[in-house]
């Protein structure tokens, strides 16, 4: 290509470019000496319009022959084509068979990580807590029975009291269940002749001894919004919302208490879009976890009493004639309730349990961050390896896969669910937020909070203290699986979940797919690629070469 040479003022003359044709690939080598310019525009065209597959499919990449076993931090995604807004990604994803979530996250059944506080926070923000079982049976369903009352729809059961109960009769509902807006009957049940409701604001004050035996008919309000029974959620909250009041009493003809409508509840509907709720109660989704042991039958029973929706089998190796056996009395005795069995992390452990009936499984043996279980059991899987073989093989039977463990940051997730899983279950990054159990510690100058592995001695043993002692009932002595430590301060996990759900967002943007669905789809045919990671590029891609830095992940 000629180009014209211009003086300068001063200096040498600079080069002026004449001008080209679109597109120009002039500078392009020809195919061969024969390939004439037109010939060569052409064939590079045609070179433009097709997608280039670079890297590696999934397939490739979990090759065993050429990996051996990958985590998350061995490969990295190849980025995609951009047209889109990350916020218009969507997270839903399918967790069990039978619910599906706005955000795929799981808090795990460890006493350090999930009780109600987190339960109830993780649904509110689109998630699901699995609350632990290494406690009391009655512990462990009241928990699950104060998640459910924590947000309703019409509250079809709500407590009621009659005019001769107590102030202090009010006092005692609040403790158990932590609400106090009751209505009051003729004979303290529903269906009965609404009289009156007592809330905070007619007891707030009432709190000596004598005021506490004050009875509900001196104290109660009588000056009543209520709603026809048949009126619609939407109507009725429009009337409460009018009304100005905390609770709407529906009533059938006879003026007999039906149902009731809190506020309260209006107002998390408002603050909390993506909770995780069953569509015809609007209560929060609750799961929790039971061992394997026959025992259990009885604390399933409590749990499903309490109004469990998902029960989790927690065992580190789930491939057991007891899981089996487990899974198959839950599906003829509580049919209603969605099962994720596990863990496993081969296709045949899966098989076994899609077999079985599970709803979903939980891959992961080894990979936590409390975890020594591959150090002492040796068994277990790479993690990235694991969810990727597990899933490939789930996925034809339409069995969700939870990754868990060993989930480190965000873009561990985006990993976990790119290699297959429908969402991750998560210990340590959840531990040391505010909803998470324990008080925090000052040590070093840093706000702390214990983390233990369940299969620690410290959990085993606390497990022993609850009654439960069948962690290694057999043996004279116990085996640890975990560890026990501590992690920092993550402030409340309201935020903290935020920040997981938009990184993930911004990470699908990157890849260029916009939900978890096409996500998973776009592994499976080849279109979203990987690249392995060697040891310098794992230490390249981490912050490097710095005299010093702060580290905030998020504002
Ligand atoms: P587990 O209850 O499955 O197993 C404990 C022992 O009880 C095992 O020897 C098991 O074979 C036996 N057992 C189970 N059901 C039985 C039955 N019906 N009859 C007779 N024996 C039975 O619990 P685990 O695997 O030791 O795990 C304990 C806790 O630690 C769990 O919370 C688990 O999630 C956690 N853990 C997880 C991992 C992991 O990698 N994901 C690893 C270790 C521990
Ligand atoms: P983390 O998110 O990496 O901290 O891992 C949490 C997961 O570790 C849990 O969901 C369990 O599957 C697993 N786990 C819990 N307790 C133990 C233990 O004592 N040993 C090994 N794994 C454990």
């Amino acid at each position: 290509m000629a180009a014209e040479s211009t003086p300068t003022t001063n200096g040498p003359a600079t080069t002026v470019p004449a001008k080209r044709p679109f597109p120009d690939f002039s500078e392009a080598p020809a195919a061969n000496a024969n390939e004439s310019t037109e010939q060569r525009a052409k064939r590079l065209a045609a070179l433009l319009s097709t997608p280039v597959k670079d890297g590696l499919t999934a397939e490739e990449l979990m090759n065993p022959q050429l990996s051996g076993g990958l985590t998350y931090n061995d490969f990295l995604i190849l980025p995609g084509y951009v047209d889109f807004p990350a916020s218009i990604c969507s997270l839903e994803s399918r967790i069990t068979k039978r619910f599906t979530l706005k955000t795929p996250f799981l808090s795990s059944p460890m006493d350090t990580v999930t009780e109600t506080q987190m339960a109830i926070h993780m649904a509110l923000n689109g998630g699901l807590g699995v609350i632990h079982h290494n406690c009391p049976v009655e512990e462990q369903a009241d928990m699950v029975r104060k998640v459910k009352k924590f947000e309703n729809g019409f509250i079809t059961d709500p407590k009621c009291l009659g005019p001769e109960h107590t102030v202090q009769d009010v006092f005692n509902i609040k403790q158990q269940y932590g609400f106090c807006g009751i209505p009051i009957t003729e004979n303290g049940k529903l269906h009965s002749k609404l009289l009156g409701i007592v809330t905070s604001r007619d007891i707030d004050f009432l709190q000596t001894l004598e005021d506490r035996q004050r009875l509900l008919k001196d104290v109660m309000t009588t000056d009543l919004v209520t709603a026809p029974q048949g009126v619609s959620l939407f109507e009725a909250n429009t009337i409460l919302k009018a009304s100005k009041k905390g609770k709407l009493p529906i009533v059938d003809g006879q003026g007999r208490l039906t149902a009731l409508l809190a506020r309260s509840d209006l107002v998390k509907a408002r603050d909390y879009p993506w909770a995780s709720k069953m569509p015809s109660s609007k209560q929060l989704l609750v799961a929790a976890a039971i061992s394997t042991h026959d025992e259990d039958r009885v604390r399933l029973q409590a749990l499903v009493d309490a109004g469990l929706d998902i029960v989790v089998l927690d065992s580190s190796q789930g491939n057991s004639s007891f899981q089996i056996e487990m899974i198959k009395y839950i599906k003829q005795t509580h049919p209603h309730i969605d099962v994720i069995a596990g863990n496993v992390v081969t296709q045949e452990q899966a098989r076994r349990l899609i077999e079985a009936g599970a709803d979903a499984l939980r891959v992961g043996m080894g990979s936590g961050s409390i975890c020594i279980t591959q150090e002492v059991m040796a068994c277990g899987r790479p993690q990235g390896t694991a969810v990727f073989r597990v899933s490939q093989f789930a996925r034809q039977f339409g069995v969700p896969v939870i990754a868990d463990g060993g989930i480190g940051n965000v873009g561990h997730i985006v990993k976990a669910l790119a290699l297959g899983a429908s969402a991750v279950m998560m210990g340590s990054l959840l531990a040391g937020t505010s909803e998470s159990p324990g008080e925090y510690y000052y040590h070093e100058g840093q706000r702390l909070k214990k983390y233990r592995g369940m299969g620690s001695i410290d959990a085993m043993e606390k497990g022993d203290a609850a009654g439960k002692r069948y962690f290694s009932e057999a043996d004279k002595i116990k085996v640890a699986q975990g560890v026990a430590g501590a992690v920092v301060d993550k402030g409340s996990v309201k935020k903290f979940l935020g920040y997981l759900a938009t990184g993930v967002q911004h990470s699908l943007q990157d890849i260029g797919t916009r939900t978890l669905v096409d996500l998973r789809d776009a592994v499976v045919n080849g279109e979203v690629r990987f690249e392995k990671r060697t040891a310098s590029a794992q230490l390249e891609g981490g912050v490097h070469g710095l005299h010093s830095y702060e580290k905030r992940l998020f504002s």
